[in-house]
């Protein structure tokens, strides 16, 4: 008989966002009486920039023609010199010098977030933010890292706490255990939290110290608006020994539905006496077999001085819509983090009221879906996210009936 993998039936009822889903479609039917605004779901709304429109349709066009035809993309794990070359040079004009053989190209940061566990040992003690991107988490929950869910927490996890006290940045674990896998995310989904140099300095000096490796998600980077703060964790010295970035053309250049993303892992990153950069590729070239050639050029478009002034022009409308919302929560007296560096604004509830009562009265009474921050780990209780990705006028109103509420 078959066994399936017993780890998935530990999970906990379903992914926070089924779950608002529920809710909402439940108030949908009692026939609210305005309609919804959504500020829930981290998922864009401007279009595609114009320069990545036109270079997705030359690629259609030369996929039509059968000199220009591709196929399976034979080059690094199904990824074009073009895209990694660009890529390669993105982080050269940060002052970062990656390789461009440490570069992966992908369908998704979300993917490669998942799938990096595959060339960990499932013995590894893994570290998570409180409050987290749940992704991390159930990855490692399936693969049998986690241990065993006690209505809050896994038990085999480390959670670092993220609390207004300490900047929404993890003090260094204290204690005995000592993780060997450190997920940090900055610009930080949920809290918008970005983390400055010295703070990333100290995770990294712990990490080579420890032989531990950091899994830094910087998905959001290009939101980031404070002189100074580190767009990559390769900005960091020491970081290359000890660290594996995560980025995504799906919040930079509006790529949710194109799907492309990039790891990169230096060469200079090993444990076991093993090159991290050739397990993922190994890994990689088993299992995956690329983007398609037409996404791999749109997100090439987005890295040329055309597409990036378009991409940083929705960037700033995002960003508008976050000081909208900032400034509207403020005013209607909450407590209010993010939205600066980030396009996510973490709001304090009001004294008393849990998250997931004060995401039922704003959608109830404001018509204006959010998401309970208890959704994102226990120290998420006593917090809502906003996402700054609606349409401006839809984001003003929602800011407009969320202050009449309270
Ligand atoms: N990492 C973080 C922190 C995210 O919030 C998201 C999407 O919401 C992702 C990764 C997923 O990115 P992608 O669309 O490239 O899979």
């Amino acid at each position: 008989m078959a066994k399936i993998n017993e780890n998935f039936l530990k999970l906990p009822g379903g992914y926070l966002f089924p779950e608002i889903g529920r809710r909402v479609r439940a108030f949908s039917a009692e026939n609210p009486p305005m309609p919804l605004i959504r500020l829930g779901i981290g998922d864009v709304t401007l279009p595609l920039a114009p320069a990545v429109v036109e270079a997705m349709a030359k690629a259609t066009a030369e996929m039509g023609v059968k000199e220009t035809f591709r196929g399976y993309c034979e080059e690094t794990c199904g990824a074009y010199d073009f895209l990694r070359f660009a890529i390669r040079d993105s982080y050269r004009a940060r002052g970062v010098d990656i390789a461009d053989d440490e570069i992966f190209v992908s369908d998704g940061a979300k993917s490669d977030c998942g799938n990096i566990g595959d060339i960990f040992s499932v013995d590894n003690v893994v570290a998570v933010c409180d409050p987290v991107y749940p992704v991390y988490v159930d990855t490692n929950a399936m693969a049998g890292r986690a241990g065993e869910y006690d209505g809050e927490k896994w038990t085999r996890l480390i959670y670092l706490p993220c609390t207004a006290e300490n900047g929404f940045f993890p003090a260094l674990p204290e204690g005995d255990r000592v993780p060997d896998l450190i997920y940090i995310c900055s610009p930080n989904n949920p809290t918008g939290a970005a983390a400055t140099a010295e703070q990333l300095k100290r995770w990294v000096d712990y990490a080579n110290a420890h032989d531990s490796v950091i899994l830094f998600d910087s998905a959001y980077e290009a939101f980031i608006t404070t002189p100074g703060v580190p767009h990559s964790i390769f900005e960091i010295p020491g970081a290359k020994t000890c660290a594996i970035e995560f980025r995504s053309f799906s919040k930079t250049a509006g790529f949710t539905g194109n799907r492309c993303a990039y790891t990169v892992i230096p060469k200079a990153l090993e444990r076991g006496g093993a090159s991290l950069n050739q397990l993922w590729n190994r890994r990689q070239g088993t299992k995956f077999n690329g983007v398609p050639y037409v996404i791999q050029r749109a997100a090439e478009a987005t890295l040329t001085p055309e597409g990036q002034a378009q991409t940083q022009e929705a960037i700033a409308y995002y960003l508008r819509n976050a000081q909208v919302i900032r400034q509207g929560l403020e005013k209607a007296g909450l407590t209010v983090y993010g939205g600066v560096d980030a396009p996510y604004i973490w709001a304090r509830t009001p004294e008393g009221v849990g998250s997931w009562d004060f995401f039922d009265k704003l959608l109830r009474q404001a018509c204006v879906v959010t998401t309970p921050g208890a959704g994102f780990g226990p120290s998420g209780e006593g917090y809502i996210r906003l996402t700054a990705f609606g349409d401006a006028a839809a984001t003003q109103e929602a800011v407009e009936r969320i202050v009449k509420v309270l």
